[in-house]
């Protein structure tokens, strides 16, 4: 650490702060980094430095860091009524508009709304929501659950096991009945010769043939990312929805939308799943929910999975969950208005117009000998690092390529995230031409200072 003082900040916070997916040897040598507080898309540290911040904080604080109409919603709310919860029939104003709001805007013609802290507890309140409909429909042996090798759905002991992710074995995770299918992600995933469509209708294969070896009688539900996020950005192959979805129909499995990234106009529109065309049976809400600026999440059930689940729940008179803080007032109450704000306030505008540039920008970049391959949709992206391109074979894990790049950023006052051997930039909706400039251009002399030293 540059500067070990325990009385520094940085001191401060390694000798009495844990920190979780924290690169420690970067850590031991540079520090964390303190921050006072926010401008637009820029964060501010302890020692007065700048950073624009091209990951939104963790993919949600799209509306950037001191918007006046969402703080202005909080105190407003503090003011009115500062905290309740959504048990026994009461549940906050706000909650009862949220709820309303969600289903308007979802691409459900009906719905109900179930709330949680945070992607991971809504994933896991699905989850349980399909094991005790199926439970009570007579088919209590549904309980295993689909999802994709690099998949992120969070990090509680249920979603961790959704998680399609080698870190979760220190654990002891996946439980058991959590199986993961091939990620989509042609470039990497795609064998020699075969077309983008040929790879898609093998997926399609893969499924039919572990819902015919598992028996489709013990599955409770398919849950995916439209793009995937925390895997490195994967957007599907061409047509994968549209090859799944009808299967998992056929085969009586709902299929999950997590949007906790992609909801709220990240990929261009409202939903991913508008996005990529298919309608799923229920969505996962978080992140943008409310831009950030409250611990929040949602589950989004659509018209069937809402009646099935009324349904299970009258049979034994109530549905026995819910989180102490699920449906705060507080929190209700700034979801309505970054609802409002991103779709109102020229922010999802914003998104699409910038789109094009972003998308340009990425693949400027990737003629680089040493990026193998961009990615992204809508301001979502990745540039992933390469030893050698044609191969496409990845740098040795010991240089810690990407960590060096994300490092290199930093020194120069941009924040980006390392992830795997690429290097993923989700920056804020209200983000302008000029720092989208500012952004490329300072990723653009990093990768330059790294592959230098690297090759
Ligand atoms: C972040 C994320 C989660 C988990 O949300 P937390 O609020 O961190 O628990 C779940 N799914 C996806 C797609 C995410 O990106």
């Amino acid at each position: 650490m540059p500067d070990d003082n325990i009385n520094s900040w940085e001191g401060r916070a390694d000798a009495r702060s844990f920190y979780g997916f924290t690169d420690l040897p970067t850590i031991h040598e540079r520090g964390a980094v303190i921050v006072t507080h926010g401008e637009g898309p820029y964060i501010i540290d302890v020692h007065g430095n700048r950073y624009l911040d091209a990951n939104s904080g963790l993919w949600n604080m799209v509306a950037g860091f001191d918007h006046p109409g969402l703080t202005e919603a909080a105190k407003a709310q503090y003011d009115r009524f500062p905290g309740y919860h959504a048990f026994f029939g009461r549940m906050s104003d706000q909650t009862v508009m949220l709820s309303e709001k969600l289903v308007e805007v979802s691409p459900f013609a009906e719905g109900k709304v179930f709330y949680t802290n945070s992607g991971s507890e809504a994933n896991d309140t699905m989850v349980k929501m399909l094991w005790f409909l199926w439970a009570a429909e007579g088919q209590p042996q549904r309980r295993k659950i689909l999802t994709r090798k690099n998949a992120y759905h969070g990090v509680t002991a249920v979603s961790a096991s959704m998680t399609g992710k080698p870190y979760n074995s220190v654990f002891g995770l996946p439980l058991d009945g959590f199986l993961h299918l091939t990620c989509p992600h042609y470039w990497r995933e795609g064998r020699d010769g075969e077309t983008e469509a040929e790879f898609t209708a093998r997926l399609g294969r893969e499924l039919e043939e572990v819902i015919a070896r598992e028996g489709a009688e013990t599955i409770a539900g398919f849950f995916a990312e439209p793009v995937m996020g925390a895997g490195g950005v994967i957007p599907p192959s061409e047509g994968y929805f549209q090859t799944i979805a009808p299967i998992l129909k056929k085969h009586g499995i709902p299929l999950i939308s997590d949007e906790v990234i992609t909801g709220f106009g990240r990929t261009g529109e409202t939903w991913g799943c508008e996005t990529y065309d298919f309608m799923p049976d229920a969505i996962i809400s978080s992140k943008n929910l409310t831009a950030g600026f409250f611990p929040m999440g949602a589950v989004i059930l659509g018209p069937e999975l809402s009646d099935r689940l009324q349904a299970a729940s009258e049979a034994i008179e109530e549905f026995p969950h819910g989180f102490t803080a699920s449906g705060h007032p507080v929190g209700c109450a700034i979801a309505l208005k970054a609802i409002d704000v991103i779709m109102n306030e020229g922010l999802a505008e914003n998104v699409r117009a910038l789109t094009p540039k972003f998308e340009a920008e990425l693949a400027r970049l990737a003629e680089h000998p040493h990026i193998g391959e961009w990615r992204g949709k809508g301001l979502m992206g990745a540039l992933e690092a390469v030893a050698d391109k044609p191969t496409k074979t990845p740098f040795d894990g010991s240089l810690s390529v990407s960590e060096r790049i994300a490092n290199a950023c930093t020194d120069q006052g941009l924040i980006c995230r390392p992830l795997g051997q690429s290097i993923v930039l989700c920056p804020p909706f209200i983000m302008t031409e000029a720092q989208m400039d500012e952004m490329f251009g300072k990723l653009e002399a990093a990768l330059d200072k790294v592959f230098a030293e690297v090759t």
